[in-house]
């Protein structure tokens, strides 16, 4: 029976089976802040990673809509799995890097053409990620209104292909057919991490595709936070999640 005041808090999977672990970074192992750049990653928090790694037998995975390039510049463990781009890229478990193709050439032509409207505006800044495009507006809020139905016109040109997101003040152009659900599908389809069972945590919306997948794996599905989700479990914030891998490595070690 569960507790009044920790009723969702999950308990450390048991020894009984093998698990995988994927974990979301913005909000979820790090706090959300200012901006993107400005993450904290803390040395306890490599050490952790990489200690669960290797009791997990290499079966943990980064999964996050930064590129990997970007993921690697803040966690500096490039011997560690990564999914980057919600899906669209990854890293498996031997180190070798992929990328999604099939929408290639069309987000090339998109990103000539967003690029002119870019270098006519100083407010307006384009990340390119490489199977993503990301157009970041937050120095002109209000360019979002202008913005939305001109690149809905653009990416509606390629149907099928690409895909238009809103986030805060950025607009994100990516291919069709990835998101953090994907991505996890992908990895537990290889090795390491076939044929084990699932563990994901994360923190936004865009997990809970990933949340999806592990409830149809009888995995376990941890959100952090508050707001709505799928995932049967909750965790507070970063620290609790923490605290949690700590607790999961104390048994790992020792049972
Ligand atoms: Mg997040």
């Amino acid at each position: 029976m569960s507790t009044k005041d920790n009723s969702d808090v999950p308990a450390v999977p048991e020894r009984d089976r093998p698990w995988a672990l994927f974990l979301d970074l913005d909000g979820t192992l790090v706090d959300l802040v200012d901006h993107p750049d400005n993450i904290v990653v803390e040395e306890a928090l490599r050490t952790r990673l990489e200690t669960l790694s290797t009791l997990l037998d290499r079966a943990v995975a980064v999964i996050s809509g930064r590129g990997i390039d970007d993921l690697d510049k803040h966690l500096t463990l490039p011997g560690l799995a990564m999914s980057g781009q919600h899906g669209a890229e990854w890293r498996d478990s031997q180190g070798n890097r992929h990328i999604a193709q099939h929408h290639q050439k069309a987000l090339e032509a998109v990103r000539q053409r967003v690029s002119e409207h870019v270098d006519r505006d100083d407010a307006l800044y384009l990340e390119d990620k490489g199977a993503s495009l990301a157009l970041h507006y937050r120095h002109r809020p209000e360019a979002g209104d202008i913005l939305e139905p001109e690149l809905t016109a653009l990416i509606d040109e390629y149907p099928e292909t690409l895909e238009l997101h809103q986030g805060k003040f950025v607009f994100e152009i990516k291919g069709q057919g990835y998101d953090k659900g994907v991505a996890l599908e992908r990895f537990l389809a290889t090795p390491p991490f076939a044929d084990r069972c699932p563990v994901f945590i994360g923190d936004d919306r865009t997990d809970e595709d990933g949340f999806r997948i592990v409830n149809a794996h009888q995995g376990l599905a941890i959100k952090v936070g508050t707001g709505e989700s799928i995932a049967a479990s909750r965790l507070t914030d970063p620290k609790a999640v923490h605290e949690w891998l700590d607790r999961w490595i104390t048994q790992l070690q020792h049972s």
